[in-house]
């Protein structure tokens, strides 16, 4: 994944798109109300927001954008939170976790998936077509080479080197911040106000085999109701999972809460039930059907993006330590 502290630079959506010039990363606007499409995404994830827009604006569903969004960095093998490339767990496997919800309500996931790039298509999958909402491990494997998935193996060399030099100490610390916790969360807005969201991610970095974090869990990494809005989650996934983050973000815009305030009381939240929480880092964005979205998060250090057709804008999320 590209640096997330880089300027914005120009966004290619194809005919549809408009460009902008560079832009710098900034304080949100008090009223964050956007017209038409709109992904959203946290941390610097312009790739994944430049493949949802164009989805959407070239008539695909919003369920298609999200999910086109959340493979771009699902198959970067720089982004070591994501996909291939992502860090392993601490016995040197790259297990994935992945989820997509629509604007039905309808929602799929996948748990400690091995051996496959694209967990989030895996988790549309088992939405689409099987009875289940989750399936784990072996299973979704199965399921994934039966649809014509390929098995591949995911440990970058470079990640590989990394986890080598990890296995010396051994000590499993995650960063608070930076550059540990990558995972994508991203939800989009068609011009209807119809929404979806897809989150996915490698998880902790040297985790406990079999370790699942919040980003494959529906209302802990990712929450869609399409009568309010929708909420996805990023950091540590323990913390996101004790509050159930995104549905307590959701419900707290269904209760009349902007999705900046609503972001807001999920992480007072999170201070409130993780006594340590100095020490940790969890970031909520939202969007609502009105085309408002916001974010919060503990730690200062965590961005989203915001990408309309009329360009993209990576925003500093506000933060409960300032
Ligand atoms: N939430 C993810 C997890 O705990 C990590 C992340 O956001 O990068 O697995």
């Amino acid at each position: 994944m590209s640096n997330r502290r880089d300027f914005i630079q120009t966004l290619a959506l194809g005919s549809a798109a408009v460009t902008l010039g560079a832009c710098q990363a900034s304080e949100e606007k008090p009223e964050n109300i956007l017209d038409g499409p709109i992904a959203i995404s946290t941390w610097n994830n312009r790739g994944a927001n430049s493949a949802a827009m164009l989805a959407l604006t070239t008539g695909k569903t919003v369920l298609d954008a999200v999910e086109a969004g959340a493979r771009v960095p699902e198959g970067d093998p720089n982004d070591r939170s994501v996909g291939y490339g992502g860090r392993p767990d601490r016995d040197g496997h790259v297990t994935l976790d992945a989820c997509i919800m629509n604007s039905e309500g309808d929602c799929g996931s996948v748990t400690f998936l091995e051996g496959i790039k694209h967990p989030v298509s895996v988790a549309r999958l088992v939405m689409e077509k099987t009875p289940h909402v989750m399936l784990s491990g072996a299973g979704a494997l199965q399921l994934a080479k039966a649809n014509g998935f390929e098995e591949e193996d995911l440990l970058t060399e470079d990640s590989k080197k990394e986890w080598e030099a990890w296995k010396i100490k051994e000590e499993y610390s995650p960063v608070i911040n930076i550059e540990n916790h990558d995972t994508i969360g991203i939800l989009a807005r068609d011009n209807e106000g119809n929404l979806s969201g897809a989150c996915t991610t490698s998880g902790a970095a040297y985790k406990m085999r079999g370790r699942v974090g919040d980003s494959p869990l529906i209302g802990a990494g990712l929450f869609v109701d399409n009568e309010v809005g929708a909420a996805t989650a990023t950091g540590l996934g323990e913390a996101v999972i004790r509050v159930c983050g995104t549905h307590l973000v959701v419900e707290m815009m269904r209760q009349g809460h902007s999705p900046q305030e609503a972001c807001k009381l999920a992480v007072e939240r999170v201070v409130q039930k993780n006594p340590d929480y100095q020490s940790l880092q969890v970031g909520f964005i939202a969007i609502n059907k009105a085309g408002e979205y916001g974010g919060f998060c503990i730690q200062p250090g965590f961005e989203f993006i915001v990408s309309t057709k009329s360009g993209t804008e990576l925003i500093k999320s506000k933060s409960y330590i300032t």
